[in-house]
C-alpha cells in the first residue's frame, strides 16, 4: 500500500513497502533514515497534526505490532520532551508504533537517566536525530519563576531549570525566554554527553532544539 507522507516512514525510506520490518533485516533498518529525512518527517507529521489532517493509526496496526516485535524496533527519532500532556510527541508528529524514542520529564530537563535513555537509542537502534522539544505555558518552567519549596524531587528539577531562569530574568519576556534557554540547556547537556557528542562530530547524528505551541499545534525546528 503505497501512502505518500504515510505511516512506517522509516520502512517507506528503505523499501516503499507500508508494512515495516517485512523482509528486512536490523541491518537494513538501523538508521536507514539519516538526520535530514528524519526532521522531514517529523516536520511532514507535524503539519498534518497541526492542520488537522493526521493519518492517526493505520489499519494495519496489528501486522505493524507482530513486525516490531520479530524485527525489533529502530526508531527513526529521539524525542527528549516535557511530560506535559498537552504534547505527546506521536501525536503532535502524527506517528506510530516503532517510529519515536520518547524520553519525557516534566519541564524536559535531563539527568544521568535520560543522557543513557538517549545514548542507549542512537547506539543501539540507530536513531539518526534527537530533538529536545519544549513547548510554551510549560508548568515546570512556571513552577520554578513561581517559586517555593515541593520537596525534594520537584527541588531537583527546578534546579535543572534555575540557570535558565537566572539568565531570563534579565530580560523583558521572563517565561518565553526561560522556557527557551531550558531547551538550549537539555541540548548543551545532550551535547555534553562524550558518546554523543563523538557521534555528532562525524555528521552520524544531528541534535536539535524545538519549541511546540500548545494552541496553534505548530513545532517550531530550531534549525
Ligand atoms: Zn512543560
Amino acid at each position: 500500500m503505497d501512502r505518500p507522507g504515510g505511516r512506517s516512514l522509516s520502512l517507506g525510506a528503505v523499501t516503499g513497502d507500508d508494512r515495516r520490518g517485512d523482509g528486512l533485516t536490523r541491518d537494513d533498518l538501523f538508521g536507514a533514515v539519516d538526520g535530514a529525512q528524519a526532521l522531514r518527517l517529523l516536520q511532514d507529521g507535524n503539519r498534518r497534526f497541526a492542520t488537522g489532517h493526521p493519518l492517526g493509526l493505520p489499519a494495519d496496526t496489528a501486522a505493524t505490532r507482530r513486525a516490531l516485535a520479530e524485527r525489533g524496533q529502530f526508531p527513526f527519532a529521539v524525542i527528549v520532551g516535557c511530560s506535559d500532556s498537552r504534547v505527546p510527541p506521536e501525536i503532535v508528529f502524527d506517528l506510530g508504533l516503532g517510529q519515536l524514542f520518547v524520553v519525557r520529564t516534566a519541564g524536559n530537563v535531563a539527568d544521568a537517566f535520560v543522557l543513557g535513555s538517549v545514548e542507549f537509542a542512537v547506539t543501539q537502534l540507530g536513531a539518526r536525530l534527537v530533538v529536545v522539544l519544549g513547548h510554551h505555558l510549560c508548568g515546570a518552567v512556571a513552577g520554578a519563576i513561581e517559586g517555593g519549596d515541593h520537596g525534594p524531587n520537584l527541588r531537583a528539577i527546578v534546579a535543572e531549570i534555575q540557570p535558565s531562569l537566572d539568565a531570563a530574568r534579565l530580560t523583558d519576556d521572563v517565561v518565553t525566554n526561560c522556557e527557551d534557554a531550558n531547551i538550549r540547556h537539555t541540548l548543551a547537556k545532550l551535547k555534553g554527553s562524550d558518546v554523543l557528542a563523538d557521534l555528532a562530530a562525524t555528521g552520524a547524528v544531528a541534535l536539535i532544539g524545538a519549541k511546540y505551541d500548545v494552541v496553534t499545534g505548530e513545532v517550531d525546528f530550531w534549525v
